[in-house]
């Protein structure tokens, strides 16, 4: 930068200047600009003190401050300045305008620095576009020099600036370092990118690293000549779009595409390049969460957003880079942040098994890999192998869409197959455990409340935790083989005929196992409507909290068809996904696509330790669920049916059976059936009078045209804390026939046989098959749970959080009410 720059930050007080320039990289010249400092306005220093921070300035009429780093990054000109140097003789009177019009001038000099690989035709470019006759030839690695040149093109100087070529910008050479000096304190205003066309993969790699420098780029594509040669098809213009990165096509010694350049050089100065933005390399959920984790701590010290990209940064640290933690020293922080780095790099290394510099260099070419795979076709003569053979298949235009449907019905094949093993173990466990308690205590509250509530509410869910964590277990492979990467590239084309985009199928196959964590998930898209919307379908990806109720009722009611029963009911929330997609798009996201990579992260060989690592991960959440939210439910639910204990019955249940016990002319078969039948009487009466019934009656109204009981009222409304909780409220509820264990296979036979023991439905099945199908259904689409309200409201806000809450019930209850009511004209 030139000598007689000033910056804002020496500018004494009462001191008035214009603005010729923002330095600094993309957040916060957005975040300054947005304040008012842009380019010819002028500020007027209200408070400027030696060591004072911040410092009050004056700009379009009123006061704000800026850090004094903040303010060493914004050129500007000074009224006397302009006085000393115009040609105007001065009388006195300063002219605005002129004033204004000068610091437009002088920001009209563009700084602009060449990045590449060696050889990628640099030199050549420089030499050309500057008139100059630098030697061009390999000599990547002699010396570390700089060439500098003054372009003077369209109103415009550019000062551009050849620097050695390098393959990335680490720290392993003393040309490495050195690009790196160059961007990061000189803070040039644009950087050219010069990519050797014919060797895209290799020189996409230093792109990715500028990119996560949140710096203006664009990009040369030299020896376009060797692309064309080899007939390959290669979108550029969508490449540029994915990357946010303008690229032009060039041909350096024949010097063209180099006017091309010069303008979008202007137009990309100016901001007014509808392609530049700056995007995020997706590097995968583990990657990114200990990234997030580096960034807090950053975010502790805002002077050093003001130098870097905090991303940056964390990226940096996380790839183990000493001279980042080395310029970070002089902040107030840097103990706090190298510590948490260190953690991160760890816990990130134990959990892939590899060195994180390798780990990010793999995602950086997974990034390449799939942004190629949209854009580019090889050509007859083209030498670009695929280096990961499976992708042939896995990705095949043909075959990748059955092996894809085929991995996904194993999967859940699997998940209940081998689940139904360690399930039968567990729900045996948990019913002798419960008569074990039922017999070694007193009769009372207490061994009620045990249990009937407790045991009985978490017993009634543990037993699918075999279920939950298989299918974890599958999730988490498809995620550590690199598979799940292809399948979202499959599912790309039928994605976006919903409005949605390939990245969104991720977090919806996750939803499968947990709404929860795939509503985060949708943090790796980009665009905030695709992630709103995204979240806003994941409800209906059925997640393994609601197994449990259709595993129990379809066992129960539809024995001969279960496979087909539950295939269906996934397939009708995947079909309301879409619905609700589609006019959703139409209603309120109707927008333009932003085309972005999905990145194709390399084929990993999984590790049982790996894979039973993530699967646990996952799971713990459902663990910490069934010690918390279940079981506070669980009891309150018991709670609300036990008491009040002072019921008025319609008749006196236990003089009846004291007259029975005493009847001496009934056969004593005879004798207990009847006492067990009254007992049943008496039991069903009270909790028909508890609290519970007394609530699951008042919402009567609103449910019966469902078919559904007010037991099934009580559960679904107890449901809204989490799913699972519908089937301990049932464990509860229909416990009214008997005193045992309260497991799902008891539970089973007593859903099975529950009859309406009164009013005009006396005697008919509570589970009719069509009611049966109704409440799963109405299960599957109402209101997700709280977790993932409060997740939607964390990750959106609280208009869509109420959106979904609103929308999936109106929804399961219309749905619901359809069913039965138009079944109940058949059956
Ligand atoms: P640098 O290391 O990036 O500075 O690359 P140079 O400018 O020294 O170029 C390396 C070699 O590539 C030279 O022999 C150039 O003539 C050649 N070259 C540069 N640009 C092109 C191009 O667009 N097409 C072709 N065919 N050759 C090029
Ligand atoms: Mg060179």
């Amino acid at each position: 930068m030139s000598k007689k720059t000033n910056y804002l930050s020496e500018v004494e007080t009462g001191g008035e200047v214009y603005i010729t320039k923002v330095l600094g990289h993309g957040a916060f010249r957005k975040r300054i600009t947005e304040m008012g400092f842009v380019k010819g306005k002028k500020v007027k220093v209200v408070k400027n003190a030696p060591l004072k921070d911040p410092v009050e300035y004056e700009i379009l009429g009123y006061n704000v401050s800026l850090r004094h780093s903040e303010a060493q990054l914004i050129e500007v000109v000074s009224a006397a300045h302009y006085i000393k140097h115009s040609d105007a003789t001065f009388n006195g009177v300063i002219d605005e305008e002129k004033l204004k019009r000068s610091a437009i001038e002088k920001g009209k000099t563009i700084n602009v620095v060449l990045v590449g690989n060696p050889n990628s035709g640099k030199t050549t470019l420089f030499n050309l576009a500057s008139g100059s006759h630098e030697r061009v030839g390999n000599y990547s690695g002699v010396t570390v020099d700089v060439k500098e040149a003054k372009v003077k093109k369209q109103d415009y100087t550019f000062r551009l600036v050849d620097l050695p070529g390098t393959y990335s910008i680490n720290e392993y050479s003393p040309e490495e370092l050195y690009v790196r000096k160059q961007i990061i304190e000189n803070k040039p205003d644009i950087i050219i990118n010069v990519v050797d066309a014919s060797n895209l993969e290799r020189n996409l790699f230093l792109t990715t690293q500028l990119i996560d420098m949140n710096i203006k780029v664009i990009i040369a594509l030299n020896m376009f000549d060797e692309l064309e040669k080899k007939q390959v098809k290669f979108d550029y213009t969508a490449l540029g779009e994915m990357l946010g990165i303008p690229i032009i096509p060039t041909i350096a010694p024949k010097g063209k595409g180099i006017n091309e350049l010069f303008t979008k050089l202007i137009d990309v100065y100016e901001d007014r390049d509808p392609i530049v933005r700056h995007i995020h390399i997706n590097y995968g959920e583990i990657i990114e969460k200990y990234i997030r984790e580096i960034q807090t701590e950053i975010w502790e010290s805002p002077k050093i957003r003001d130098q870097f990209s905090s991303r940056f940064v964390a990226i940096k640290l996380l790839e183990t880079d000493k001279t980042m933690l080395h310029d970070l020293q002089q902040f107030e922080n840097y103990n706090d942040i190298k510590r948490v780095a260190a953690q991160a790099v760890e816990k990130l290394e134990k959990s892939m098994n590899e060195k994180s510099e390798t780990i990010l260099t793999d995602a950086k070419y997974g990034f390449i890999d799939g942004a190629l795979k949209e854009t580019y076709r090889e050509g007859k003569s083209d030498k670009r192998k695929a280096k990961r053979e499976y992708d042939d298949i896995l990705t095949h235009r043909f075959f990748g869409f059955p092996i894809f449907i085929f991995f996904m019905w194993a999967m859940f094949q699997a998940t209940f197959t081998l689940g139904s093993f360690p399930m039968e173990w567990i729900d045996a466990g948990v019913e002798l455990f419960s008569s074990w308690v039922q017999a070694s205590m007193p009769e009372g509250a207490l061994r009620n409340l045990l249990v009937n509530g407790i045991i009985g509410g978490i017993g009634g869910i543990i037993v699918f935790l075999p279920n939950i964590l298989i299918l974890f277990f599958f999730i988490s492979l498809m995620e550590d083989t690199g598979y799940m990467a292809r399948a979202s590239f499959i599912m790309d084309k039928l994605m976006h005929k919903i409005g949605l985009h390939g990245k969104s199928f991720i977090p919806l196959v996750m939803g499968f196992g947990c709404n929860v964590p795939a509503i985060m998930a949708t943090r790796t898209l980009e665009n905030k409507k695709d992630r709103i919307l995204t979240m806003l379908i994941i409800p209906f990806m059925s997640c393994s909290a609601r197994l449990p109720v259709y595993v129990l009722i379809i066992s129960a009611i539809f024995p001969k068809n279960q496979g087909f029963m539950l295939f269906g009911i996934y397939m009708t929330g995947i079909f309301f996904a879409i619905i609700t997609a589609l006019i959703l798009k139409k209603v309120a996201f109707a927008k333009k696509d932003v085309p972005f990579v999905m990145e194709l992260p390399p084929y990993r060989r999984p590790t049982l330790k790996n894979t039973s690592m993530h699967m646990w991960f996952k799971g713990r959440e459902y663990l910490n669920k069934m010690g918390s939210v279940i079981l506070i439910a669980s009891v309150l639910i018991w709670a609300l049916g036990y008491f009040p204990t002072n019921i008025k019955y319609t008749k006196n249940y236990q003089f009846e059976i004291t007259n029975l016990e005493q009847n001496t002319q009934l056969r004593s078969v005879e004798k207990s059936k009847l006492i067990d039948d009254l007992e049943l009487d008496m039991i069903s009466e009270k909790q028909e009078k508890s609290y519970i019934g007394q609530l699951g009656h008042a919402i009567e109204p609103v449910i019966a045209p469902l078919g559904f009981d007010w037991k099934m009222g009580v559960s679904i409304l107890t449901g809204l804390a989490a799913k699972e909780v519908v089937v301990s409220s049932m464990g509860v509820l229909y416990h009214s026939q008997g005193n045992t264990a309260n497991d799902t296979e008891t539970l089973k036979n007593r859903i099975k046989e529950q009859k309406y023991s009164s009013g005009t439905l006396k005697g008919r099945a509570v589970f009719s098959p069509l009611v049966s199908i109704s409440f799963m259904l109405f299960v599957l689409i109402y209101f997700p749970c709280v977790a993932v309200i409060a997740a939607i409201h964390k990750e959106a806000n609280w208009g869509w959080a109420v959106f979904t809450m609103v929308y999936t019930t109106i929804l399961a209850w219309l749905l619901s009410f359809a069913v039965y009511q138009i079944g109940s004209l058949f059956v």
